[in-house]
């Protein structure tokens, strides 16, 4: 048997009433109809179990029936800035990062990248990330922002205790991925790169540049690589 469909609502009381993009997922694609269960979650990092109890032309009520435990939220505060990226290219990245664990992910243009952003592509981030979360049984949506420079990208790091930089055109790493850290912010840049100018912005906002090895990566592959490491150093990927 299937695990319950999870739906993201804003808040969860005795009755929720789904409604707008997530009544047409459990309506039209998942067909749900009285007594399925189903999971709900308010993005507090709490789950709950519930039960159709009625559905009507635009809308499904819920019964909820208690919460249960989840424990596959990550301890650790991980927040991935990446360069924007051409195509579909950033979407992959919101999917895997999501999948990863991340708890926020904040798209920036800088000096070499090529790609634009708009509304409609932000919303389309912001929904990849909710449908990765229900996928991989997350209770909560990683957070999706848009900073249209990188000094803003660069402040948004503040707070953070461990920031690493992968930087492409190091060496070698100036220090070892920390490992048990309680909060991580990585930079990756887009298909143009950074600057060394910008290496140098990055460094005087406490970051560590990091190599991840001899051969250039394409920037998804960068971001998930780099991802996959401080996960697994932080105790994450057990
Ligand atoms: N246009 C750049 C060049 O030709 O050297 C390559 C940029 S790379 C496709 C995109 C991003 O991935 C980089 O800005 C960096 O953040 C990351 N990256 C790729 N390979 C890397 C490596 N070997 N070490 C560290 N970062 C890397």
């Amino acid at each position: 048997m299937s695990a319950p469909k999870r739906f993201f609502v804003k808040k969860v009381g005795d009755e929720v009433v789904l409604a707008g993009e997530e009544y047409r997922h459990a309506h039209t694609v998942l067909r749900l109809g009285v007594g399925d269960e189903v999971t709900l979650l308010d993005g507090s990092g709490k789950e709950y179990a519930a039960i159709v109890s009625a559905v009507s032309k635009g809308n499904i009520t819920l019964h909820t029936l208690g919460e249960r435990p989840s424990d596959r939220e990550p301890r650790a505060d991980v927040f991935l800035l990446v360069g924007l990226l051409k195509g579909d290219k950033t979407e992959l990245v919101v999917q895997k990062a999501t999948e990863l664990g991340v708890n926020r992910i904040g798209v920036f243009s800088s000096e070499y990248c090529a790609a634009y952003m708009n509304e409609n592509k932000l919303e389309r981030l912001r929904r990849v990330a909710k449908e990765a979360a229900k996928q991989c049984l997350r209770s909560r949506v990683p957070e999706v922002e848009y900073f249209e420079n990188f000094d803003g990208a660069m402040s948004a790091s503040a707070g953070y205790v461990h920031k690493l930089f992968a930087c492409e055109f190091l060496e070698k790493s100036e220090a070892e991925i920390p490992d048990m850290g309680a909060s991580y912010c990585l930079a990756v840049g887009s298909e143009g790169g950074f600057t060394e100018e910008e290496f140098a912005r990055a460094k005087a906002a406490g970051f560590t540049g990091v190599s991840l090895g001899k051969r250039i990566l394409r920037a998804e592959t960068a971001a998930i690589a780099l991802l996959s490491v401080v996960m697994y150093r932080a105790g994450e990927l057990k």
